[in-house]
């Protein structure tokens, strides 16, 4: 494609190339229209590719499967191109099952699955602002090496995680927790190559006194799947006595990505910080470094099964677990999640629990629905808002209290209210544009055409 030649009149912009972002892109163009994603880095999959976040968790709600379409799509490819093992039993059992992928893989397939689309991809583009007239918006300014330009759309989708088009043409928007408006910390992931995984599972095997989060359930542990770990907090104590770990956290979290010997570790944790506020995120993303490397020289010291192995890469960006959230026609709860409120205009369904890292400091405090096996809906209605007629919000900005976007942030619920949302977008392009007016039903249909799962 020549350059400039992405300057015209597209039915939908996605604005942000995350899981979201790519499942709307896709469900968009399959419904007929023509679609452009903007991305401000080189490649798809924002926080699974860009922060070394995995495994996706999770796609079931005990034994049923309550996500699929695009997303089971993907790991479908995944797991024909030895990408992933599919979907697995958590070892932990904190969900059923979680679904480990290389992140390498899941770049490749979807820069495929958005070109046998037909979507138009426009990476290195960064959004910058947002023009508005009356109550649509008209078009959104990006930076490249084409320059400056505003690109205008019949339909836009917000699928940055941070609610960047949202919040800049003006929609209403909150941000963290109502309490004190923090937001959970950041983390920067580290993902290490060549650690001995079957000497720290023979570890944890022989010291389950000392790992209370995987006592209940070791005997996954001696079965072939990828590991979720949780624990020495006695290590992670006497290091932090020791003055060489110094981070808002009590023990390790660890993930075996399906790699012989790769591992990724979710234990680094930035408080205080927004993503949303230049300064404070680029401070964020070197206090992040500051700690993977503390406990870099941790691990390698104290882990058994660590010792030789090669701190592959951080991030490569420090990961946002939340900042804005849209208020839309409709706002999820805590309540409705664990009540399993129904909801005629569901859209996609989720049995991941509500689970909060604590904004301040150590602890994580989880939430379940109460029979496990059971799941909730979530509603098109938190995609939209009053205020703007041809905008529809995605993926981990979506309209949720604080407790309830701790739920439906992880990335098999994004793709799957994506998929929504794209369908969403074509379908008002086909009448006036203005998304607030729905045919919910029309839409639901049009989803399950797509495999999605609604009941
Ligand atoms: C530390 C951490 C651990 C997590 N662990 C898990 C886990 O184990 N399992 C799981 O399933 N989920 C996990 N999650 C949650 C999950 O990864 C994300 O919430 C989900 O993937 C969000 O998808 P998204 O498409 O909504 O947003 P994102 O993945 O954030 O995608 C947004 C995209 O928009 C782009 N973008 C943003 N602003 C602009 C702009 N102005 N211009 C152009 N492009 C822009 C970004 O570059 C990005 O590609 C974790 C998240 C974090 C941070």
């Amino acid at each position: 494609m020549s350059a400039h030649s992405y300057a015209r009149l597209f039915d939908v912009i996605v604005a942000g190339g995350g899981v979201s972002g790519c499942a709307a892109a896709v469900s968009a163009a399959r419904c007929g229209a023509s679609v452009l994603v903007l991305e401000q880095n080189g490649y798809l999959g924002g926080t699974l590719t860009a922060c070394g976040v995995g495994p996706m968790m999770t796609f079931h709600a005990g034994e049923k499967q309550v996500i699929a379409g695009f997303m089971q799509e993907l790991v479908d490819e995944l797991a024909a191109r030895g990408y992933s093992p599919g979907h697995v039993l958590d070892t932990k059992q904190y969900t059923d099952t979680l679904t480990p992928f290389d992140a390498e893989g899941l770049k490749l397939i979807l820069d495929e699955k958005l070109e046998e689309a037909g979507v138009c991809v426009l990476l290195h583009t960064f959004i910058g602002g947002v023009s508005r007239e009356g109550d649509r918006v008209s078009g959104v300014t990006i930076s490249n090496k084409d320059g400056l330009q505003t690109l205008a759309a019949k339909v836009f989708i917000d699928a940055t995680g941070d609610g960047d088009v949202a919040a800049w043409a003006g929609a209403p928007m909150t941000k963290g927790r109502e309490l004190d408006g923090a937001a959970q910390p950041m983390t920067m992931k580290l993902k290490y190559a060549g650690v001995d995984a079957k000497k720290l599972r023979a570890h944890v095997l022989a010291n389950l006194s000392r790992f209370p989060a995987m006592r209940e359930h070791a005997d996954l542990l001696e079965r072939d799947i990828p590991m979720d770990l949780e624990g020495f907090a006695e290590e992670v104590a006497a290091a932090k006595a020791a003055g060489e770990l110094s981070i808002a956290r009590e023990n390790l979290l660890m993930f075996e990505t399906g790699r012989p010997g790769e591992i990724i570790l979710n234990t680094t944790r930035v408080i205080d910080h927004d993503s949303t506020d230049a300064m404070s995120l680029s401070d964020a993303e070197r206090i992040g470094r500051r700690q993977a490397g503390e406990l870099d020289a941790f691990v390698r010291k104290c882990i058994p099964g660590f010792e030789n192995a090669l701190l592959e890469f951080t991030g490569p960006s420090i990961g946002v677990r939340g900042s804005r959230q849209l208020v839309g026609l409709y706002t999820l709860t805590a309540e409705d999640i664990l009540s399993r409120k129904p909801f005629k205009t569901a859209i996609a369904h989720s049995g991941y629990p509500i689970d909060i890292h604590n904004p301040k400091g150590e602890g994580t405090e989880s939430t379940f629905l109460a029979e496990r096996g059971s799941y909730y809906s979530i509603p098109y209605e938190i995609m939209v808002c009053e205020e703007i007629a041809n905008l529809l919000v995605t993926g981990r900005c979506v309209s949720a209290t604080f407790e309830a976007q701790a739920s439906v942030r992880l990335s098999p619920s994004a793709g799957a209210m994506g998929q929504a949302a794209g369908a969403a977008a074509a379908q008002a392009c086909a009448a006036d544009g203005d998304v607030r007016a729905a045919d919910v039903a029309s839409l639901r249909d049009t989803l399950r055409a797509q495999s999605a799962y609604l009941d």
